[in-house]
């Protein structure tokens, strides 16, 4: 080819909208089935041992489960070669959508594979195929329950007990979120109690509903989108600053989901984001929180998906691909670099008494627990295996509890090690830090 010729290659207009599947045909096309996505970089590895990344493909170990199979199938469908069947939903949806195959896949290529993932699931539902009937189940209680459970809405609130103080108005929105408010009330208390010791005002939402985690992550766009304008414009009321979780998942879609729905920028929705660990973080910096207990145990840390590499802030993006596959205006690639992985451990360091070991596989190599995005809803099986997976690399390091930082993180390694017998104790990081103050 002449060098005239390589750059008439014909443009092609391309942006990062995942209700439209054509978007990301590049993306699919040009796996090279080098399998980046599955194994962690084996100099990051002491050896075999914990050096998978894909939980999908380590639980069904057949190409297919991997990104590199669901790129192929994705063409397939893309190009309407392939009808959707039984098989082929079970294929998209037996995945938590971690994002281990995304950054692994963008230290070589660049292929946007979550992105292309989520438009998979939203062009299933589109075409009246997806999501699975576990998840109509959620989408139902959402729509009339507004939580996740079916649960009654009244009792939202009953996680507040008389030792804490939520004002009426501050600048402090403390957004609970579904497993906090009705199963893991232990975590809403102990994020509670944090804000209150480190003397920061802080109110809840009026009428607080689901975040839409499951619905969006299933591929539910509209749904998810109605949600999404929803709650924001229920912050915007309250006239909160900053919009403070304590969950993993809900912090994702906060920060990232709502507006990638809303093709606008994390700095645009007009309040900032923030996880506890965010806060923590900073309030022990500052010395408004001062971790002065000793607890005295070994634990381990992990490093939950969606504060982690699924995390990066969003910002729409819509240009042109030509010669080479390359893309103009630049394209600032979401690389899970921007996880709280630095902030967490600041964090946990900071608890005198303890012994804080590492497990092999860390921050964006982290294993997902397996439970998250409609995982654990249709696939409980896979969300159990995964778990037992990541509890196997806690027993390698001899760490008696494990940490982490989101409430579904939390009942799925709990189930795993109860049906394992094992010993382990989990704990949420903000149960961690309160185990370290005075009140
Ligand atoms: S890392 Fe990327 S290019 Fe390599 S097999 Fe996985 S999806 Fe394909
Ligand atoms: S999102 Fe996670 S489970 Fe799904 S293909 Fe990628 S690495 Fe595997």
């Amino acid at each position: 080819m002449r060098k005239e010729e390589m750059f008439d290659t014909p443009k092609k207009k391309v942006s990062l909208d995942v209700t439209n599947l054509d978007n990301f045909a590049y993306d699919m096309s040009r796996c090279i089935k080098c399998k980046g996505c599955y194994w962690v970089e084996h100099t990051y590895m002491p050896g075999i041992n914990f050096s998978v990344r894909c939980p999908s493909n380590l639980w069904n170990d057949f190409d297919t489960y991997g990104a590199f199979g669901k790129m192929r199938i994705g063409v397939a469908i893309q190009e309407g070669r392939f009808k959707w069947t039984d098989k082929l939903l079970e294929i998209i949806y037996a995945d938590p959508l971690c994002g281990a195959c995304d950054v692994g896949c963008k230290r070589n290529l660049d292929l946007e594979i979550e992105l292309t993932l989520e438009a998979l699931r939203i062009k299933a539902v589109k075409d009246g195929a997806g999501p699975m009937p576990a998840h109509k189940k959620v989408a139902k209680n959402i729509t009339t329950k507004h939580n996740h459970f079916g649960s009654a809405h009244e009792s939202r609130k009953k996680w507040v007990t008389t030792d804490i103080k939520v004002a009426n108005k501050a600048d402090v929105l403390y957004f609970v979120g579904c497993s906090s408010s009705y199963i893991n009330q232990d975590i809403a208390r102990a994020t509670a109690k944090i804000l209150n010791v480190s003397g920061t005002d802080f109110m809840t939402m009026q009428d607080e509903w689901c975040c839409g985690n499951t619905i969006y992550s299933v591929g539910m766009i509209e749904e998810a989108k109605e949600l999404a304008k929803r709650n924001i414009e229920a912050v915007k009321a309250s006239g909160a600053k900053v919009l403070l979780t304590s969950c993993a998942e809900c912090y994702r879609m906060w920060k990232v989901d709502y507006p990638k729905m809303l093709n606008i920028a994390t700095t645009d929705l007009g309040f900032k984001v923030v996880h506890l660990i965010e806060f923590a973080d900073e309030a022990i910096k500052n010395g408004s929180l001062k971790p002065k207990k000793p607890v005295d145990v070994r634990f381990t840390y992990h490093d939950a998906c969606s504060v982690s590499r699924l995390c990066d802030p969003w910002t729409p993006w819509n240009g042109e691909r030509g010669w080479m596959g390359m893309v103009s205006p630049p394209l600032k690639r979401r690389r899970g670099q921007q996880g709280l992985y630095f902030q967490a451990r600041n964090i946990l360091n900071a608890i005198p008494g303890t012994k804080f070991v590492e497990m092999p596989r860390i921050r964006e190599n982290a294993l997902c627990c397996g439970a998250g995005r409609g995982t654990k809803e249709a696939f409980p099986e896979l969300a159990s295996f995964s778990a037992k997976q990541r509890i196997e690399e806690v027993k390698y390091v001899s760490a008696e509890v494990l940490v982490s930082a989101c409430p579904w993180c939390k009942t799925n390694f709990n189930q795993a090690i109860k049906e394992n017998g094992d010993s382990i104790k989990v704990m949420d990081i903000s149960e961690f830090i309160l185990s370290s103050l005075e009140l």
